[in-house]
């Protein structure tokens, strides 16, 4: 079976760094963990590096890491209404754009006698999620009437979907709606959260990070980079999570099909470049667990092509043989999808050796 290995060490030491270089500004961080399903050990290993808070979008990913004896806040970074009960239930805090959701949020907390913390999320150009500036005065006088939830925060998110980059611009005009709202509604705002792992670039730049106090930070922490440019970030590691394949077949064939050329597996009509004959390597492992894009060999060996459950490489070169093993470092999207993947399996290589289930 292809296996991801994963460094806990490596992971608590970024965050570490992490901590300590976004503390030089006053900046906290949360942990987010939703790339790796909520993976207990994962979660021990960011809070062992400083993190106070573990962030998650999908609450059954909270809930594992509660089962697995967590005791940090919790926050939902994702908050759909039909699982209010359970979000009240499992989420010290969770992000929040609906007042319909916020009244649902409210009855059950009232039901089971607590107080749900939120997080306002606020719109500034990314077109995820968020409260346009224009409607937040309204939204919060709304929400400041439910007596069973409690605003600590406004927060936005840049570089998600829309791309854009948090800069001096849209962070200097989250803290000036952090000034107005608390200036209006006689409020103290705990978290001021500018956002993510694309935070990163404008943090090194700015000579004044206003009222930003918090970050969620997922990619940075477990790939070590950020997510503008996707440049390294200095001193931290890249390789903490390392996917291993096995090798199923290893022969010397055509580098052309034989044959007419019709659709592909996928729908697709492929075409090829004539080389003539040359080794070609077969792994156990396909789209069904991982995008060949998110691969990058870590001995420069040639992605050919994928299916479902094969991937074919150029093994011109390697003494490649049936049975050896194939390491690959993975980006997002890479972590992604083998996390999710059930035929991976995960395994820890400096904690005890342990399997996750
Ligand atoms: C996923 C997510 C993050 C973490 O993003 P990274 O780029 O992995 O750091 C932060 N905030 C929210 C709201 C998210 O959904």
């Amino acid at each position: 079976m292809p296996r991801v290995e994963i460094s806990l060490s490596q992971i608590r030491e970024n965050t570490k760094k992490l901590s300590e270089l976004y503390m030089q500004k006053g900046i906290s961080l949360m942990g987010v963990t939703k790339a790796v399903l909520g993976e207990p050990s994962i979660a021990k290993a960011m809070i062992q590096g400083g993190v106070k808070f573990i962030a998650d979008s999908r609450i059954e990913n909270i809930q594992k890491m509660k089962s697995a004896g967590i005791l940090n806040q919790f926050v939902l970074l994702r908050t759909p209404l039909s699982q209010a009960e359970s979000i009240v239930k499992n989420a010290d805090i969770s992000l929040n754009t609906e007042i319909e959701t916020l009244k649902n949020l409210s009855y059950h907390a009232k039901d089971q006698n607590k107080i749900h913390q939120v997080i306002i999320m606020v719109e500034l150009g990314d077109l995820r999620e968020g409260i346009l500036p224009y409607d937040l005065p309204q939204f919060i006088r709304e929400t400041l009437s439910m007596p069973h939830i409690k605003i600590i925060g406004i927060g936005c998110n840049f570089a998600c979907y829309g791309g854009i980059k948090p800069d001096d611009k849209n962070m200097r005009e989250l803290s000036e709606l952090v000034d107005l709202l608390e200036k209006e509604f006689h409020i103290d705002l705990e978290i001021i959260s500018g956002g993510n792992s694309a935070n990163f670039e404008w943090f090194k730049s700015s000579q004044d990070v206003g009222r930003v106090n918090n970050l969620c930070l997922g990619e940075s922490i477990l790939l070590g980079c950020e997510t503008v440019g996707r440049k390294v970030i200095p001193g931290l590691y890249t390789g903490a999570f390392q996917l291993i394949a096995e090798v199923i077949e290893s022969k010397r064939k055509a580098s052309v099909p034989l044959g007419e050329i019709c659709q592909d597996a996928f729908g697709n009509v492929p075409s090829f470049l004539d080389r003539g004959d040359h080794q070609r390597v077969i792994i156990a492992l396909g789209r069904q667990d991982v995008q060949v894009s998110n691969l990058k060999s870590n001995n420069n060996l040639k992605i050919i092509g994928s299916s479902s459950d094969h991937i074919i490489l150029d093994g011109e070169n390697h003494n490649l043989e049936v049975g050896d093993e194939i390491r690959f470092s993975l980006d997002y999207g890479g972590l992604l999808a083998t996390m999710t993947s059930p035929f991976v399996i995960k395994q820890f290589t400096d904690s005890n050796a342990h399997v996750a289930a």
